[in-house]
């Protein structure tokens, strides 16, 4: 997690970095801090989030050319003032941010230790830090070779960014399983974690792959690889604007990418899906049509709310294409020596193309025969890169920690590889196929109604915000935004909330019902609908408050509950992209009637790059 920012040119570099930190603050907010070099280096840094820091250093020197920039995430000691990033190195002439995990640090430390090193922090980055320069002053090398030579002996995942008070200007940059991309200006360069930091300076940038180092100097970009080769760097244009990753007159931008739902699905079946002519072009999925249809099975691979897109996917290929299908936690997946068979087909789902655990666990999968099919948000992410396959959501950047537009997004995608590869294998009829892709094709303007109804949820989210614990239940497609409803209740309000099948219920969890457990169905009109009305009686009969997400019309549902919440009818396979609008909102509202940072809850971070 955590996110970093460089910057070195003729500009000012602390307003540079204070920005595009701000920017990144969604990957890690438990401290920040900065290191600026003129003449020698000066290191600000604090607990908490960038505002903090800003506050705290009112007055100070900040003029420098070049600086590197940090918010963190901790992995290694607590978040507090000692431990925040950057590091300065034993001597003080280095100073050194850090974004993952640096696995083998302990063993590093010991040696340092009895070397005579001594530490300020108790992280793993300023082990690695010491150790660049210890191999520094040993060799008498340059900086970059003594970080070459130290990240051979490094086992974990990192970026990287030092600065030496020797070589002014200069930042030497590596990476391995993190994300750094370098934005390229007239005579300035900037890196980021993301594009965000550099958006409004140049479009042009290069995504530096696992095992590069960079040097870059304000008129200079030299990439090697650890074996000191140079690599002629990969220059991407870039097509985000400004104004997509500002929030533009919303409170907070998990409300303004919950609104934004009619437009990123709508973007997200742009070009894809023709109702009209019956067809649906995916180039990522094409080529591997006739794989997926032939495959034995699909191993949906998740982390988080992706792991629900998942979930609602299994249910989704096994209806329509008849093919076995597993959802993994990809943390699980990736340790416990999984049987893959050549031409099992891997579907692996992330935002941001960068979650660590995801990650490995494909690349495990790969090079055991699989065949990878990314699911992702971020263009030119890691996932995407690895994979083989796969198809972009569309749904532009996604700040607010909660996810929101990327989950209905992944539907969608997820919906549209299932319906292809069903046509291709001729696994569903003709007409339903057809009526599934007008369906489908609706969905946006259903959303948008669906979000009319947000006032009556905010009055809701009123009358609930002093629930200190709430039940989520759903059946079917419903039963992964039961989980998904519940999750972002837990992020966002801090309120302890279970999603749970709405059957399975009666296994357990029944036992909390009580006349003060507020207990939310997701119970749209599908094939279930009577099972889990009779659920709602049972929860009924013991008092619980009865709130449900309903079908349009469905009045007899709505007389059983204390309150609902009224989606558009839709076919059951699409009802998840509606339903789950709601419990969004819901979220949101109790978050912020609670007083809740909703964009920035307690100990998460948006993009999970450690393991
Ligand atoms: N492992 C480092 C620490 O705990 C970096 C964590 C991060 O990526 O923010 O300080």
């Amino acid at each position: 997690m955590c996110g970093i920012v460089g910057y070195t040119g003729p500009r000012e570099a602390y307003p540079v970095i204070i920005k595009g930190l701000k920017r990144l603050e969604y990957r890690g907010y438990d401290s920040t801090g900065v290191a600026l070099q003129n003449g020698g280096l000066k290191v600000y840094k604090k607990k908490g989030k960038v505002a903090e820091l800003e506050d705290s250093i009112v007055g100070k020197d900040l003029h420098a050319h070049v600086g590197i920039g940090h918010t963190r995430w901790a992995t290694h000691g607590e978040p507090n003032d000692r431990n925040a990033h950057p590091h300065s190195s034993a001597s003080g002439k280095l100073a050194m941010i850090h974004n993952g995990i640096i696995e083998n640090y302990a063993q590093l430390k010991q040696e340092l230790l009895k070397k005579g090193y001594s530490f300020k922090s108790d992280t793993d980055t300023e082990v690695l830090l010491n150790f660049v320069e210890d191999i520094k002053t040993n060799n008498h090398c340059s900086l970059e070779e003594a970080v070459r030579i130290a990240l051979k002996r490094v086992v974990g995942a990192y970026v990287i960014l030092l600065l030496d008070e020797e070589t002014p200007g200069t930042i030497i940059a590596a990476r391995k399983g993190s994300p750094l991309v370098i934005g390229i200006g007239k005579g300035e360069h900037f890196l980021g974690s993301d594009a965000s930091p550099m958006l409004e300076y140049t479009k042009e940038v290069v995504y530096v792959n696992d095992y590069e180092l960079a040097i870059i100097k304000p008129d200079e970009l030299i990439l090697k690889n650890l074996g000191n080769e140079t690599i002629t760097p990969y220059v991407q244009k870039l097509d985000i604007e400004l104004a997509a990753i500002e929030k533009v007159g919303y409170d907070h931008f998990m409300l303004k990418e919950i609104f934004e739902q009619p437009q990123t699905i709508y973007d997200c079946l742009r070009g894809r899906l023709d109702a009209i002519a019956g067809t649906i072009t995916m180039s990522g999925i094409q080529q591997y049509s006739g794989q997926i249809m032939n495959a034995n099975r699909i191993v949906i691979i998740a982390c988080g709310t992706s792991w629900h897109a998942g979930l609602v996917a299994e249910y989704i290929f096994e209806e329509l294409c008849r093919i076995n299908v597993e959802v993994e936690y990809a943390s699980e997946f990736r340790y416990r020596n999984p049987v893959i068979n050549k031409g099992d087909v891997i579907i692996a789902i992330s935002q941001s193309g960068e979650t660590a655990d995801t990650l490995v666990a494909i690349e495990t999968a790969k090079a055991k025969g699989a065949i990878i099919l990314g699911v992702v948000n971020v263009v030119g992410s890691s996932i995407a890169r690895v994979s083989h396959g796969g198809a972009y959501t569309h749904a532009g950047p996604e700040i607010g920690v909660a996810s929101t537009k990327a989950f209905t997004a992944q539907l969608a995608v997820l919906t549209m590889i299932a319906l292809k590869v069903a046509h291709d294998k001729g696994s569903i009829d003709k007409e339903r196929y057809m009526h599934l892709l007008n369906e489908l094709h609706e969905i946006p303007q259903k959303v948008s109604k669906v979000l009319e109804s947000s006032e009556h949820i905010k009055r809701l989210a009123e009358k609930y915000k002093e629930a200190s614990d709430a039940l989520y239940l759903g059946r079917g497609y419903n039963f992964a935004v039961a989980l998904e409803g519940a999750l972002k209740l837990k992020e966002i309000s801090y309120i302890h909330a279970e999603g749970y099948p709405a059957a399975e219920m009666k296994h357990g969890p029944i036992a909390l019902v009580d006349e003060n457990l507020p207990v939310v169905f997701v119970a749209t009109k599908d094939s279930y609908h009577e099972k889990i009305v009779s659920n709602m009686q049972e929860i009924k009969a013991r008092k619980g408050k009865l709130i449900a997400v309903i079908s349009e019309g469905d009045d007899y549902t709505a007389a059983l509950c204390n309150d609902v919440m009224v989606v558009p009818e839709a076919d059951e396979i699409l009802a998840p992209m509606l339903s789950v609008i709601p419990l969004q909102l819901l979220a949101y509202y109790i978050g912020v009637a609670k007083g809740c940072d909703v964009d920035k809850p307690r100990n998460l971070a948006k993009s999970v790059t450690v393991e």
